[in-house]
């Protein structure tokens, strides 16, 4: 085995293109390698990752792969991408360069034990998006994670923005890294031995990441599973050949421990019926052991959209809550119930429902107003109440087509309040239309 030779303060390292970076800091220390604060000759700050070449299996076919990466490039700004190789010496070992960490970002270790909270359900519910739209976009651009887990998610607590770190083993569909992932993430057909790692198994991850961001616990860790110590043998049973959801709709025998899961009920009914609905589909039996009916990133994008518009102020305590478009709602602060006065119904995406509660304070976004958008940041227009009547503002960036059940055609123009009518019909352009269902 090669001797390992850390980079010492001042060093100057040179990349792949000639250039050179001068090492100030060291930043941190992992399993593969260590990272350093660099200072490139233009004066802009890096960090560069500097592996612990015994470690690797097969440096060289490594070396190219991340060159490959390099050139394919970043799925997207979420993604800490590596951006430069530094040259091989020779009898040592390299690294790359990649951007800077932000310092407001938060491990999602660190909130899964709730040591770091987010400012506000939106921030969460943001965080949640942001690791789905982050996936849909390494897929889309052709590569599969294969060991995703909490290590690789950093978070910004105040607005759930989302940074992806160690994609060293991002590979390319059909490939496979040799790296099987952390049990706890992996699905179970890999647990099992029965597949490698690839988009389908990657899906199964981001569910249980989703489950874990929201719910706050293991989506398969209830009181079946309560082992005085976690052997591989209890392991395999676990995450791969005896998985059971801890709410399977079914079975209630993994259901969460009244003492060491307490919260977990509590949370799970914090969430709104077609967000439960999604997580029984995605820990159903048939998913854990037949790999069935998981959901695409463009599913949860569908669910948690629908979810950001169901964010109101309970009218009783003034906590938040998710409210449901057509049913009442318990607020979990208070105990009291919530119900919409009724909801905007739109065309279903994905043979996902799409509904807003019409209730004051409730966000539209660029999404809502066209169909073609995955906007969900962006508002497009707000819900505002006035004793015995809603409104709804039209903050987009379109004028409106409203028509009223007995056929009377009028516009809102964008900065104009539409006051909300049984019945009515919005066409916010290109044949996107809302129609406003009122409660019993
Ligand atoms: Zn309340």
């Amino acid at each position: 085995m090669i001797e390992f030779v850390p980079l010492r303060k001042n060093q100057r390292v040179e990349l792949a293109d000639g250039s050179f970076v001068t090492v100030t800091d060291k930043l941190g220390e992992g399993g593969q390698g260590i990272v350093y604060r660099v200072r490139c000759d233009g004066g802009e700050e890096r960090a560069l990752k500097w592996f612990f070449i015994g470690y690797l299996n097969d440096p060289k076919k490594f070396y190219g792969h991340l060159k490959d990466n390099i050139q394919v490039g970043s799925p997207s700004d979420a993604f800490v991408w590596p951006e430069q190789l530094t040259k091989w010496v020779e009898g040592e070992t390299f690294g790359y360069t990649m951007k800077i960490f932000p310092k407001d970002y938060q491990p999602f270790s660190k909130f899964l034990l709730a040591r770091v909270n987010f400012a506000n359900v939106r921030a969460m519910v943001d965080a949640a998006l942001n690791m789905t739209v982050a996936f849909k976009a390494l897929h889309n651009k052709g590569y599969n994670y294969q060991d995703l887990n909490d290590g690789n998610f950093s978070i910004n607590p105040l607005d759930g923005k989302v940074l992806i770190c160690d994609n060293d083993n991002v590979v390319g569909h059909g490939e496979y890294s040799g790296i099987l992932g952390k049990p706890r993430y992996m699905a179970p057909e890999v647990v099992r031995g029965d597949k490698q790692p690839d988009k389908s198994t990657d899906r199964f991850s981001l569910a249980v990441v989703l489950f874990m961001l929201l719910i706050g616990y293991h989506p398969l860790e209830g009181t079946k599973t309560n082992y005085p110590a976690l052997t591989n043998k209890y392991e395999k049973k676990i995450y791969g050949t005896e998985p059971l959801f801890i709410f399977d709709e079914k079975d209630a025998s993994n259901a969460p421990h009244p003492a060491i899961h307490k919260n977990a009920p509590v949370m799970w009914n914090f969430f709104p019926s077609f967000v439960k609905a999604a997580f029984q589909q995605s820990f159903s039996q048939e998913s854990l052991l037949n790999g069935k009916n998981r959901l695409l990133e463009q599913d949860w994008l569908n669910i948690l959209m629908r979810l950001k518009s169901s964010i109101v102020r309970c009218p009783h305590c003034g906590e938040e809550m998710f409210l449901e478009s057509d049913k009442a709602t318990v607020c979990q602060s208070c105990k009291k119930t919530v119900k919409a006065a009724g909801y905007l119904n739109f065309a279903p995406r994905a043979n996902h429902e799409v509904t807003v509660p019409i209730f004051n304070g409730v966000k539209l976004y660029d999404y809502h107003v066209d169909s073609a958008s995955e906007d969900f940041a962006t508002e497009a227009a707000v819900v505002l109440e006035k004793p015995g009547k809603f409104g709804l503002k039209n903050n987009s960036r379109f004028n409106w087509k409203v028509k009223t059940p007995e056929g009377k055609i009028f516009a809102r123009q964008v900065g104009e309040v539409l006051v909300l009518a049984a019945n009515a019909k919005i066409d916010f352009g290109n044949k996107n239309i809302a129609q406003v269902i009122v409660n019993d």
